[in-house]
């Protein structure tokens, strides 16, 4: 198959998505993994289930791109007509595909929810991505338009379907049909701002040749990600260079060179050193702990904790001086120390983290402004570290920046940085 696919237009398919009662988190993902494919996304749209408004968009799409990716209209209810517009635009029957009705009859024998009677359906001929989350299979078909050869992608909607099974299947389906390879290498960062971040590589980003970098920030770090294009046969990698003098520039600063988040990393640094962790959390109310936990195998190492919003429940919970409280207060850092120490004696865990401050809007004074957090790390044998930190932003930022600071204070720690 001789089949290119240079450009795309995607389209998103629902009505919840015009009324705005979903955001679209569908087109950052496509838009970033076709990028990451080589394959040059033009246009994004937005339609309704209306079978009419999608076929015009389908068409108008299929005039100007190689490939067309839709997601969303796949479920089993009358609303959802993207197989039936696609169908009829390509000449195909919609037909029963054993392999995937056999799979979910076995996921839900009692049938009870849906009728499968008549679903669900692909157009024949199609090549099928199976739903490992869900009812709806992906499915790919080919399609002669004006004389010229294109493809149209159908995808589940719920981004719990539809990313699993795009990296599974459709993605390595995808790359034999890109015309460009890239390599992708990630720097990420902790400990400084996107600002200062630029700052340092200033010059790196006026020089852009081959390789090119980009940084981006979100509230838990600072990604550089170093790309290049593979010219067509020639396969040598320059990247290498480029990540060395990042590291080299951004030096403790630097968590990993790769796919993983923060706290993956500080979970396998505590399994490389077979240590155990506990928190113990007023202001961050049990979000370091619940990250933590959202790592699957995150166990092995993480132990518990304590939420100890007010004054009582650290002193009952984490044996808190009352006289700590009452003259320190409880953002402080004596009160931080002995919140972390007395996890630590309460859990027996090796190492213990405490969280206390003001995430606002209220609840600030002049010597305690909102964003004012204390984080303290107590480890068995040690003395207990401390820090006080200013963080910008409304609730959800100085909460989760908190989390964040804490894991690299820890990973510092482990690390003798
Ligand atoms: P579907 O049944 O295939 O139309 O998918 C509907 C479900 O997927 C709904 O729960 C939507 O909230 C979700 N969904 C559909 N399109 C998107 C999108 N572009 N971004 C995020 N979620 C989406
Ligand atoms: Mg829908």
């Amino acid at each position: 198959m001789s089949f290119r696919a240079d450009s795309a237009e995607v389209i998103f398919v629902g009505i919840e998505l015009l009324l705005g009662q979903t955001l679209d988190s569908n087109a950052c993902f496509m838009s970033r993994q076709l990028a990451e494919l080589g394959i040059s996304t033009y246009r994004h749209t937005v339609v309704g289930d209306n079978p009419q408004r999608l076929e015009k968009a389908v068409r108008s799409a299929l005039a100007e791109n190689d490939l067309v990716v839709m997601t969303g209209g796949l479920g089993p209810t009358s609303d959802d007509v993207t197989a039936e517009v696609v169908a009829a635009l390509a000449g195909l029957p919609l037909i029963k595909d054993k392999a995937v009705s056999d799979a979910i009859r076995s996921r839900y024998p009692d049938r009870s929810r849906h009728d499968f009677s008549s679903y669900p359906l692909v157009p024949q001929g199609a090549v099928v991505f199976k739903n490992e989350r869900g009812t709806a299979p992906g499915s790919f078909v080919f399609l002669l338009e004006h004389g010229s050869q294109k493809a149209i992608l159908m995808l589940p909607g719920p981004p719990d379907e539809m990313e699993p099974m795009f990296h599974a299947s459709v993605r390595p389906f995808l790359e034999t049909f890109s015309h460009h390879r890239f390599i992708h290498r990630y720097v990420r960062l902790f400990g400084i701002g996107e600002s200062k971040a630029e700052e340092r590589i200033r010059d790196l980003l006026e020089n852009q040749k081959e390789v090119t970098i980009a940084p981006y920030a979100s509230m838990k770090e600072v990604v550089i990600r170093v790309s290049q294009r593979l010219k067509e046969g020639d396969g040598t990698d320059l990247t290498h260079a480029l990540v060395e003098e990042l590291r080299e520039r951004f030096g403790a600063c630097v968590f990993e060179i790769g796919p993983r988040p923060l706290e993956l990393v500080l979970l396998d640094l505590l399994a490389e050193k077979h240590l155990t962790i506990a928190f113990a959390e007023s202001c961050t109310a049990g979000m370091a702990l619940s990250t933590l936990a959202d790592v699957p195998g995150s166990s092995a190492s993480l132990l518990g904790g304590m939420v100890t919003y007010n004054d009582e429940m650290k002193r009952r919970l984490l044996g808190v001086a009352p006289q700590i409280l009452s003259s320190a207060g409880a953002v402080s850092c004596p009160a931080a120390v002995a919140m972390a120490e007395g996890c630590l004696a309460k859990t027996g865990a090796d190492l213990a983290l405490s969280f206390t401050g003001i995430a606002g809007p209220g609840g600030g004074t002049p010597k305690t402004p909102v964003g004012t957090v204390w984080i303290a790390c107590a480890r068995e044998g040690e003395s207990t570290v401390a820090n006080k930190y200013h963080f910008p932003g409304d609730r959800i930022h100085v909460r989760t920046r908190a989390v964040y600071t804490g894991f690299d204070l820890l990973r510092r720690l482990l690390l003798g940085l």
